[in-house]
C-alpha cells in the first residue's frame, strides 16, 4: 500500500544533510513510516466518490483512495474489499444509490489483508451475514485483526477488527454466484496471502477478461533478504511476478485508484466515450512491469548493501 513519497522523503533527507556519506544512502533499508505519516496517508483516501457501473455487472462503490467493487448477480452480490471500518458507510450508500441492496451481499473477498482493504470486513459481515472468503495466509491475518502480518509499521496504524473467515481458497479455486465466477490467483508478497482475482465479464457482444490486482509493492521497513518474519519473501515475489505477467487481461482494477488511473478513466466514462476506458491491456502490462522494476531495484540495492 505504500510509496514513492516515503522513498523521496528518505532520499531528500540524505541530500539535505549535505556532502556524501561513506555508504550511499540508497542502499539503506527504507525505514517503516511513523504513525503520523501513515495517518495522513490513510486520511487522504477516505473521501466519498460517486458510485458507478464500470463494465458489465462490476461497479465501483469505494472511497476516493481505497477501492471496493460490487459484482452483482441475480442470486446476490459479491463485494471485493471493504476499505477501512469508517469508510463502510460510503460503500453502503454507494450500493443503495446504484439501486442494489446491501443485504443482498453474499460473499466478501479481499485483495490483501491490510487495514485499508479489509478494515471494514467485520462490520460488513455483521451488516450482511455474508460469507468471508480468503486465502489461507490472509485468513490468518484477518482472524488476528492484522497482528499476524509481517509488516513493520506502527501497530496502532495497522490493526483492525478481527473477522472469522468462512471459506479458504487455494490457488485457481473458483468462487461462483448467480452465473458469475471469480478465480483466486494467489500472488503473495505484499501480504503473504495477497490474492489477485480474475473473471470474465460480458460487455455488449464481447467477453472481457478482467483482473482485480492484489498489489505487489514492498512495504517500507521490509527487509527482502533473510527476513526472519518472511523467509520466502523473494521467492514469493518472483513467482508472483511470473504469474502476473502470464495473466490474460483486457481490463484491470486495483485496491487503490491511482494504480489503475481511476480518476482519468472515470472522467472518460463521464464524457461518454464509446469504447469503455477501462479496456487497457497495455496499462496492465505497464503496472506489472513497474512493480517488478521497483522490486528488482530494491533487491539489487539490498544485495549491494549486504556485500
Ligand atoms: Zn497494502
Amino acid at each position: 500500500m505504500i510509496k514513492p513519497a516515503l522513498l523521496l522523503a528518505f532520499g531528500g533527507a540524505a541530500l539535505a544533510g549535505g556532502g556524501f556519506a561513506a555508504e550511499p544512502p540508497a542502499r539503506a533499508l527504507p525505514p517503516a513510516p511513523n504513525a503520523a505519516w501513515v495517518k495522513r496517508l490513510f486520511d487522504s483516501w477516505r473521501a466519498p466518490v460517486p458510485p458507478r457501473r464500470l463494465v458489465g455487472n462490476i461497479h465501483y462503490v469505494g472511497a476516493s483512495g481505497v477501492s471496493a467493487f460490487l459484482i452483482t448477480t441475480p442470486d446476490g452480490h459479491i463485494l471485493l474489499d471493504t476499505g477501512f471500518e469508517d469508510t463502510v458507510p460510503i460503500i453502503q450508500r454507494g450500493v443503495e444509490q446504484l439501486g442494489f441492496s446491501v443485504a443482498d451481499i453474499k460473499v466478501i473477498l479481499s485483495s490483501h489483508a491490510h487495514i485499508d482493504h479489509v478494515g471494514g470486513h467485520a462490520l460488513m459481515k455483521k451488516l450482511t451475514g455474508a460469507q468471508i472468503v480468503a486465502s489461507a495466509a490472509d485468513a490468518r491475518t484477518l482472524e488476528s485483526g492484522g497482528a499476524a502480518d509481517y509488516i513493520q509499521w506502527p501497530k496502532d496504524t495497522i490493526l483492525y477488527a478481527p473477522v472469522k473467515v468462512d471459506r479458504i481458497v487455494a490457488d485457481a479455486e473458483r468462487v461462483a454466484l448467480g452465473g458469475t465466477t471469480l478465480v483466486a490467483r494467489l500472488t503473495p508478497g505484499h501480504t503473504r496471502g495477497a490474492t489477485t482475482w480474475t473473471m470474465d465479464v460480458t460487455d455488449g457482444a464481447a467477453t472481457r477478461r478482467v483482473v482485480f490486482f492484489s498489489s505487489a509493492s514492498i512495504n517500507d521497513g521490509t527487509r527482502l533478504l533473510d527476513n526472519p518474519l518472511y523467509l520466502e519473501f523473494v521467492q514469493d515475489f518472483e513467482a508472483t511476478f511470473a504469474k502476473l505477467r502470464a495473466l490474460p487481461c483486457d481490463i484491470f482494477f486495483a485496491p487503490h485508484g491511482g494504480q489503475f488511473a481511476m480518476a482519468q478513466k472515470f472522467a472518460r466514462l463521464e464524457r461518454g466515450e464509446t469504447e469503455n476506458p477501462f479496456i487497457d491491456p497495455d496499462g496492465w502490462k505497464k503496472l506489472v512491469a513497474s512493480a517488478e522494476t521497483a522490486f528488482r531495484d530494491r533487491l539489487a540495492a539490498e544485495r549491494a548493501g549486504a556485500k
